[in-house]
């Protein structure tokens, strides 16, 4: 089947109604639930094979995540479904005025390579969830899993109305050719751009989930062993691949060589003397890869403190601690996505904020203080998708808050309900009775209907 009636046929099940009624996408989800159940080791495997990371973290970060989402939606979905009656207002009574909630149409969902099934499940559930037909598209960069989620969730869920793509850039560049009614993208700045100007060409509106540089702020007065200990988890987790790790470390002077130290304590004490006999430590995605963050270090300029060394072959690059790259270097400038972390020493937290402030809205901000006022301070003067005080990574879990980026990090956001909001159309609905019919707005206007008008809108 070509790409046209791939979409085709989904669009078909969409517009007969299959998708809309609330025991379909119960079923769907639930289909979903036992697909990651009884396709847990499987996929948990994959991912193992397509990036060495360790089982147990394949499982919680990657099935396990996507399980709870899962079943948020299905606990919410059906309140969030029904219309929401709005105060008419003065002017529309009699009347009742209300939005109901309609699903767009067929949803794209495009997943990268570095949690591939969270990335792409969430997403695509969030879309059933709101009762929309789904074409997904896996990265063909974690080849092993996406092949087995493609043949998971053609078994388990219903192929008339959720369709799965496999292919790299020249599929994902043809299949963009259709029209679709939303287009979420999880990926780098660059490939959403183009993403964007694809969906542009049939203005369909897109959500675009995409990367930058994430820094944590450390100041003087933090707990240091606290901050060095949850800025190497968020760090070093997927060696360092993933979209909010913390990308590099503004720490006051005062606190550096002691943060240093701390840090270089807490990796021995993840990963051991060497971290690639580690079961807890991941491979980088390809050599592609690995060769750009070799020469990211290469060319930093900094000190290594933590690490440093490398296998090609392998695909291996150890958890890695940089002091004060040169600040033109490109480890300062472009998304590092690797297990490479610059710590950059700042004279006072507000240098920190002008640095975070030069360059484009990251996805995350870390801030490390015991002073809450330091902490308020430091999200006043910036902006970012989301941010976690005292800690890396963990406001990914609650499904109360919404997950995007703002500016450069992303369009959009999704989790929980705003992933069903993502999907979903609020339609204005005004519903009148044909009596009283007040002659107000009726022409011919005369004075008496002029001076209750003018009285009316004022
Ligand atoms: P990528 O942008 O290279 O690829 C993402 C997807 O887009 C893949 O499915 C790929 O096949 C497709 N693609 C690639 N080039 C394309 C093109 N020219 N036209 C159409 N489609 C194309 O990203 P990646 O390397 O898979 O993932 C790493 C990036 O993703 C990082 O920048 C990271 O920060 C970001 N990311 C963001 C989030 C988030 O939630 N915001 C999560 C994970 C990763």
């Amino acid at each position: 089947m070509g790409y046209g009636e791939i979409v085709g046929s989904v669009r078909a099940a969409f517009d007969r109604g299959d998708t809309r009624p609330a025991a379909w996408r119960r079923r769907q989800l639930e289909a979903m639930l036992t697909m990651l159940d009884e396709g847990s080791d499987e996929l948990t495997g994959a991912i193992v094979e397509d990036l060495g990371r360790s089982a147990i973290e394949a499982f919680y970060a990657d099935v396990g995540h996507a399980r709870l989402a899962i079943r948020y939606l299905l606990k919410h979905f059906e309140r969030w479904s029904r219309p929401r009656r709005v105060s008419p207002g003065m002017l529309a009574r009699p009347g009742v005025a209300e939005l109901l909630a309609e699903p767009l149409g067929v949803a794209l969902v495009i997943a990268p390579w570095n949690y591939p099934v969270q990335l792409l499940v969430e997403p695509m559930a969030a879309a059933i969830a709101a009762g929309n037909a789904v074409v997904a598209k896996p990265s063909e960069l974690s080849p092993r899993t996406g092949e087995v989620l493609s043949r998971l969730i053609r078994r388990h869920l219903d192929p008339a109305a959720v369709a799965v793509v496999e292919g790299g850039v020249p599929e994902t560049t043809a299949l963009l050719e259709e029209r679709f009614d939303h287009v979420f993208f999880t990926g780098s700045t660059a490939v959403g751009r183009v993403v964007m100007a694809a969906a542009a060409r049939h203005l369909t509106p897109v959500t675009l989930e995409l990367g930058g540089k994430s820094p944590a702020i450390v100041a003087a007065d933090a707990d240091l062993a606290v901050a060095a200990r949850r800025i190497a988890m968020g760090k070093f987790l997927n060696a360092g691949q993933t979209c909010i790790a913390p990308d590099y470390v503004l720490v006051e002077r005062a606190a550096k060589d002691e943060f240093l130290d701390r840090l270089s304590a807490v990796v021995g004490g993840f990963y051991g003397p060497d971290p690639s006999r580690s079961p807890d430590f991941a491979r980088i995605v390809n050599e592609r890869h690995h060769d750009r963050l070799v020469g990211l270090l290469k060319d930093c300029g900094g000190q290594v403190v933590v690490g440093g060394d490398f296998d090609r072959e392998s695909r291996y690059l150890a958890p890695t601690v940089v002091s004060d790259p040169t600040e033109s270097s490109s480890i300062m400038s472009e998304e590092i996505f690797g297990p490479l972390l610059p710590v950059v020493g700042v004279d006072s937290i507000d240098e920190a904020v002008l640095k975070v402030n030069a360059g484009p809205k990251p996805l995350a901000l870390y801030v490390f203080t015991e002073s809450p006022a330091t902490a308020d301070g430091v999200l006043e003067r910036t902006s970012s998708g989301g941010a976690c005080v005292n800690h890396t990574v963990m406001h990914v879990l609650p499904d109360a808050l919404p997950f995007g980026g703002v500016g450069d990090s992303g369009i959009g956001a999704y989790h929980g309900k705003a992933g069903f909001d993502t999907f979903t159309h609020y339609r204005s609905v005004l519903r009148k009775p044909t009596r009283p019919d007040p002659p107000l707005l009726y022409p011919p206007m005369s004075r008496m209907k002029e001076r209750l008008v003018r009285l009316a809108f004022r």
